[in-house]
């Protein structure tokens, strides 16, 4: 069977994640310090493990609700009422999702007609253009960078705006770059997208790492309710990958469209991890903020020592990545990552994974151990200073 000509043109066109090749070589070495997967190194907090647990117990092993446990619901909808003033019914306007991984996929096929183009800062988390490319759209990166601590301006979005464009979709805190944008630059893209009247996809997984700052949430913006839908889950600030809960936060008349994606693909998340996030949203602040405090102590190590090393860095503000430049050593991203793997036995993450404007980057997660991150922090200086030398 010619499989390539059989399978559909959009996913063959697909390039494979340039993450997923360096684990896989990484997993075949010995003592090898990852930097490069964008998981928290700690456990989900205690309340959540005893409340999956409890939930097991207790034989809750069925189908929930396709929206997901009204609790659950209520608990999300009492969040952004909280944290940002924006209300939303948790009847109608939440859906409970596999993680954010799913909300992005359903939120696309919801709302891409072939050939449609969707905005998308580059650099990006990986999954964006290619869930737009799988649900028949079309990616638009458009540029930000190291000069404008890789904020999105509208002047950027200008210049990629066609009569074909639909949305924006947006991460920040940002993976890869850990920038954060302020309320005023979002107002600046708010104003822009009410002017070209596009959909706002806003990946806010990242939120509660926010280090410096407050986060704002895209809906809150005067008149982006309406035309924005908000993804959040647990996967990072609470440790919960692995338990796959995300959800969707959008307008009613929306969410009734996507939730028959959401039915027919998924039916509903699964029942132990919706009972964790509920645990997690009631229990788990103090959690939250203690993990918020090692990876910000983190941060301040790795920001440290990449500008000791005289790498031109950028100081990350949320999430918990730093996106160094690495061209000073002479070295292409690809090159200085696969190096860097079998000469130091670090791993890290080529910017150019993540776009064009990644490229002569690395990704480096400070997802990781302060010792672990030390001592890799001592072997990727050593490389530097052998790549420069060789110059
Ligand atoms: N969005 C961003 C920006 C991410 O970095 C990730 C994971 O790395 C995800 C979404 C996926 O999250 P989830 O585990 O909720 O599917």
């Amino acid at each position: 069977m010619q499989w390539q000509e059989k399978a559909a043109p959009q996913i063959v066109a697909v390039k494979p994640s340039g993450i997923r090749k360096f684990f896989d070589l990484a997993s075949t070495m010995e003592n090898v310090i990852s930097l490069g997967v964008g998981e928290p190194d700690f456990s989900a907090p205690p309340a959540v493990i005893r409340a999956c647990v409890a939930s097991l117990e207790a034989g809750n092993t069925s189908y929930t609700g396709n929206a997901g446990l009204p609790e659950l619901r209520q608990e999300i909808a009492a969040l952004f009422a909280a944290s940002y003033g924006v209300e939303y019914d948790p009847q109608t306007e939440i859906i409970v999702t596999c993680g954010v991984s799913e909300a992005i996929d359903m939120v696309l096929r919801t709302i891409l007609c072939p050939g449609d183009e969707v905005l998308i800062p580059d650099p990006a988390y990986v999954a964006y253009p290619a869930e737009v490319q799988m649900a028949g759209g079309v990616p638009v990166a458009v540029p930000t960078y190291a000069r404008d601590d890789f904020r999105l301006t509208a002047a950027a979005l200008e210049e990629k705006v066609t009569a074909k464009t639909k949305a924006l979709l947006i991460g920040f805190p940002n993976n890869p770059t850990g920038a954060v944008m302020t309320r005023e630059d979002l107002l600046e893209i708010a104003e822009f997208a009410a002017k070209h009247d596009l959909i706002v996809i806003s990946d806010e997984i990242y939120c509660e790492l926010t280090y410096s700052g407050e986060h704002t949430c895209f809906a809150s913006l005067p008149g982006m309710r309406e035309r924005t839908i908000v993804l959040n889950g647990f996967s990072k600030a609470h440790a919960m990958t692995g338990l796959r809960i995300g959800y969707t936060c959008a307008p009613k008349e929306l969410t009734q469209i996507m939730f028959k994606v959401h039915q027919y693909a998924i039916l509903c998340a699964n029942v132990t991890g919706q009972y964790g996030a509920l645990a997690a949203l009631r229990e788990c602040d103090a959690d939250v903020a203690a993990m918020k405090a090692e990876y910000d102590a983190r941060r301040q190590v790795i920001y440290r020592a990449f500008q000791d090393m005289g790498l031109a860095v950028f100081e990350p503000k949320g999430a918990f990545y730093i996106f160094p430049d690495i061209t000073s050593t002479g070295l292409d991203d690809e090159t200085f990552a696969e190096r860097l793997l079998t000469e130091e036995h670090v791993a890290v993450v080529p910017g150019s994974a993540f776009g064009e404007q990644g490229r002569g980057h690395i990704r480096c997660s400070y997802a990781t151990g302060m010792d672990d991150l030390k001592e890799a922090l001592r072997r990727i200086a050593a490389f530097v200073e052998r790549a420069r030398a060789a110059r």
